[in-house]
């Protein structure tokens, strides 16, 4: 058994940070909860730090609540603070689960640091993937892939020469209205877009795999984790997500990695590795059953697929682009703003009148973003 690893969590009470906790509190002896952050909802960020009896936490709205922690932990708030709990001296491991463009500096702090990060942010390597690569490769951390496609991935490349690898093939659901038809699609509400066929996530991942931007922005961190190009990298539409990766080698064989379609799998792969231990769900039953269909994704239906795809071949900042428009667009759908086809509208519209300036360091990145949310938001007030 390997020695304990001391963990932070950055987004510990979303979605995944759930997920995480659920391999933690299985896991006691191998991972010591020693951080936690969140946006909002001290309540809940409070319950976990009782719960794992937390030192460091961090809350990044302005609410003190310090009162309601032990007089003994660390207590910080505000963007600079989320960066020196990512970079935490005695930290092993550094989970980042936060949701958007906001990952990618807390993910440079830690792996800046040295830390290894499990990595579900799949946004910090959409909007900055050379830089985070760059210094993953410089400091010598490693970015241990949490999304359960890249996991898969991940799993099925172990002990695999690079050079024997010709081309990854990721999964899609299709999300709640594979069978929709495109006139369908434009009436469809945020709590119809919210309610996924097979996974429970957080609501901007949710929106994302309805309308597959998802699996674009999985794309694109699939090009930087594995170092393949745009061609070499293929999505196809498996609707009960049992399949999470297939991976093709030049001599024409297959892998693929399956489990349910929980993050618990990914996430303790991530944890532990490379150790497999009893994990927190059971695995695939066979005795049933089981539907292992694939097919094309139509792309008249999903827009925002072939918009990534566009950007992941442009390159340099044409991801960043797409992310933040996005970003924009998925939070106005969700404030019932515009309706659902328009989010792919205001990302096309933005890439349209974007210049998109070399940008390599985090400040120009960060500035960048900014100004693209700005435009976006313009489109945006013209629709809404
Ligand atoms: P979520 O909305 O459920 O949780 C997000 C977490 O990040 C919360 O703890 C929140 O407080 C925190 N947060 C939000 N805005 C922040 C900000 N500006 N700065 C710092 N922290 C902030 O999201 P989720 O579904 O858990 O997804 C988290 C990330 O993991 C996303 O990048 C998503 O694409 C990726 N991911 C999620 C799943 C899933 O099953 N949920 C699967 C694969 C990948
Ligand atoms: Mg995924």
């Amino acid at each position: 058994m390997g020695p304990t690893r001391n963990v932070v969590l950055l987004g510990a009470t979303g979605s995944i940070g759930e997920s995480t906790l659920r391999v933690i509190r299985k896991h006691q002896d191998r991972l010591k909860l020693i951080g936690i952050s969140a946006h909002q909802k001290g309540e809940k960020l409070c319950q976990i730090a009782h719960e794992f009896a937390v030192k460091n936490v961090h809350l990044g709205h302005e609410k003190d609540i310090r009162q309601d922690l032990h007089a003994e932990t660390n207590f910080s708030t505000g963007p600079h603070a989320l960066n020196e709990l990512a970079a935490l001296e005695s930290a092993d491991l550094v989970v980042v689960a936060v949701v958007g463009a906001a990952g990618l500096a807390p993910t440079l702090a830690a792996l800046e640091a040295g830390k290894d990060v499990v990595l579900a942010n799949k946004e910090s390597l959409v909007v900055g993937g050379e830089l985070v690569m760059e210094t993953a490769r410089r400091t010598g951390a490693k970015i241990l892939p949490a999304d359960s496609e890249h996991n898969g991935v991940f799993q099925c490349l172990q002990g695999q020469p690079e050079k024997s690898l010709d081309s990854i093939i990721l999964t899609a659901s299709g999300g709640p209205f594979r069978d929709f038809s495109v006139e369908q699609l434009s009436t469809v509400t945020p709590e119809q877009a919210l309610k996924h066929p097979n996974w429970s996530m957080g609501p901007k991942i949710t929106v994302d795999s309805a309308t597959m931007a998802n699996k674009g922005l999985e794309l694109i961190e699939a090009h930087w984790l594995f170092g393949l190009p745009a061609e070499r990298l293929k999505v196809v539409i498996h609707p009960p997500s049992l399949v999470h990766a297939i991976v093709q080698f030049k001599d024409g064989c297959t892998l693929a990695q399956m489990s349910p379609p929980s993050m618990t799998f990914a996430l303790q792969n991530a944890l532990l590795f490379p150790d497999r231990m009893e994990g927190v769900e059971q695995g695939l039953d066979f005795s049933n059953p089981l539907d292992f269909s694939f097919s094309p994704p139509s792309p008249d239906k999903y827009p925002c697929l072939k918009l990534a795809q566009d950007c992941l071949v442009k390159g340099g900042t044409a991801p960043l682009v797409f992310n933040a428009a996005n970003e924009v667009a998925v939070a106005a759908f969700l404030r019932n703003q515009i309706g659902f086809t328009e989010i792919s509208d205001i990302i096309k519209d933005t890439l349209n009148t974007a210049d998109f300036p070399h940008a390599s360091s985090l400040e120009n990145l960060l500035a960048f973003d900014q100004e693209i949310r700005v435009q976006a938001s313009a489109f945006l007030q013209k629709l809404a």
